[in-house]
């Protein structure tokens, strides 16, 4: 007997918004080509916006490289913060230098 044998994880893997086979399912936009976060390099600092509230500040780390929306929600619910993405730019309102910083390290990003 297999081990996962009539439970659902026996069953084979489909989409979740086609119902297709995971094989066959094409809403799914190819995978982008990522570059591996221990080749990257993240800037962090904070900044001064309007009536002087502080914004933590991710730069050098490429959209086109990188997952920056998967990255800025992480560092939102890391942070308990909004925060957006502008290009290239990741910004978390607060100051929370500590908290992104360890993020990205754990993530695999150098921090500089
Ligand atoms: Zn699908």
């Amino acid at each position: 007997m297999r081990l996962f044998e009539g439970t659902p994880f026996d069953r084979p893997l489909r989409c979740e918004q086609c119902g297709e086979l995971d094989a066959q399912c094409s809403c799914r936009p190819a995978e982008k080509e990522l570059t591996p976060p221990e080749k990257q390099t993240a800037i962090l600092s904070t900044e001064k916006r309007k009536k002087g509230k502080l914004v933590t500040v991710v730069r050098g780390l490429a959209s086109s490289e990188n997952d920056l929306s998967a990255l800025l929600l992480r560092l939102k619910t890391v942070c308990g913060a909004g925060g957006t993405l502008k290009e290239d730019c990741i910004e978390i309102q607060g100051s929370h230098l500590d908290r992104v910083g360890e993020t990205l390290k754990k993530t695999g990003y150098r921090i500089s």
